[in-house]
């Protein structure tokens, strides 16, 4: 049974209430120069951020957030650690959020002012908890990190939230381990109907990191816990986005961009399948059109693939075959039994079935990205 939380709006953008769970990021360029975060806002939009966060760590930076939020064009929202005159010049900048850390912003006289100027702008804020930065006397109380202290510091923060008529909250309870983060989530889930932003906190490098973070908000998301996800990876936060997008389309739970399907090769290959599905990948990489691609070394799930994807490539022993719905449209001579006999022939193939794979995505491509933006625009239209 999912959870049914209430809906918060973040500058237009639903959070719970049923609502699309929703694709977030944050930026790592410097937010005090508005030129380059708007740029990086910008890229992170296209490559599917719905909101985006920018740390505020100085009045250098405050400064620069009216420029940043007219300048982009998805929601922005503040993120807020020490210091409560900073959340309150990020209102006034225009913010569409505020995340304020319970562990460092603590002080009841504050939060109701923040409250006070984030209700009268009609601005939610995340009461954003984080197993690295508890509050001393609950990590004391607890022993540490657990469920229950994470929970707390939520609860204290929400309260005073409460207590001041604010009830645009959103919660988080981020731990850098996945178990953690599943079982504190579960018991907000519990404790709380406000909508609940996932997060594996500081997950790690893009590829261990994805997996742990997936690891986690795979679980509570299939419980119906959770109406906005963050991947926290160390790098380009745009590859956090394709981790996200990946998880949620894996799920079934949301879908953007193209699939791409590929094996892992054994010593039936008939062909190069790990650099051309990262050639693909790579021109796959920010494309919204919703189709599949599979590459495939042999004949022994090849076809089944190529029956389920828009575009196949498939190793045969008749050679490899470009595979468009399900029907081969071209085939490609391999010449000895275990693939191609010489390199020069290899590497005479492989440019030869890269270039007529790229073309018929191209088209694809093209082809499904008007569809997408026709029924975007045209719900009803097909
Ligand atoms: S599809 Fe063929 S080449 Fe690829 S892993 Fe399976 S058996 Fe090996």
């Amino acid at each position: 049974m999912p959870r049914t939380s209430r809906k918060v709006l973040v500058g237009g953008i639903p959070l719970g209430g049923g609502s699309p769970v929703v694709v977030q990021t944050m930026t790592n360029t410097p937010t005090s120069s508005a030129a380059s975060t708007l740029e990086q806002v910008r890229g992170l939009a296209l490559a599917g951020a719905e909101l985006v966060r920018v740390a505020v760590p100085d009045e250098k930076s405050a400064e620069a957030l009216h420029e940043i939020v007219q300048g982009s064009t998805v929601p922005i929202v503040a993120d807020i650690q020490f210091d409560a005159e900073l959340a309150m010049r990020a209102l006034r900048a225009g913010v569409a959020k505020l995340r304020l850390n319970p562990g460092n912003v603590r002080r009841r006289k504050q939060i109701e002012a923040i409250a006070a100027e984030a209700a009268s702008r009609k601005v939610p804020i995340r009461v954003g908890v984080n197993s690295g930065s508890l509050p001393g006397d609950l990590l004391e109380r607890f022993g540490g990190p657990s469920p229950e202290c994470m929970w707390m510091a939520a609860e204290r923060q929400i309260g005073i939230l409460r207590d001041s008529g604010f009830e645009m909250i959103v919660v988080s309870l981020k731990a850098s381990s996945p178990r953690l983060t599943i079982d504190s989530n579960r018991l907000a889930a519990r404790e709380c109907d406000y909508p609940l932003h996932l997060g594996v906190t500081e997950s790690g490098p893009p590829l261990t990191g994805s997996v742990r973070s997936a690891s986690a908000l795979s679980v509570l998301l299939e419980e119906g816990i959770g109406d906005t996800i963050r991947i926290s990876l160390s790098g380009d936060p745009a590859i956090e986005l394709t981790a996200a997008w990946a998880m949620l389309s894996a799920l079934g739970i949301r879908r953007r961009g193209p699939v791409i399907v590929s094996c892992p090769t054994c010593a039936r290959a008939r062909m190069d399948v790990a650099s051309l599905a990262g050639e693909v990948e790579a021109l796959l990489s920010g494309r919204t059109g919703l189709f599949s691609v599979a590459i495939m070394g042999c004949e022994v799930n090849g076809p089944g693939e190529a029956g389920e994807a828009d575009l196949a490539l498939i190793g045969s022993p008749s050679g490899i075959l470009l595979y468009r719905s399900g029907k081969v449209i071209e085939r490609f001579d391999c010449p000895a039994e275990d693939g191609v006999a010489n390199a020069a022939q290899r590497l005479h193939l492989t440019e030869q079935l890269r270039s007529a794979l790229i073309s018929e995505i191209e088209e694809l491509a093209a082809r499904e990205e008007v569809r997408v933006v026709r029924e975007e625009h045209d719900p009803g239209s097909s």
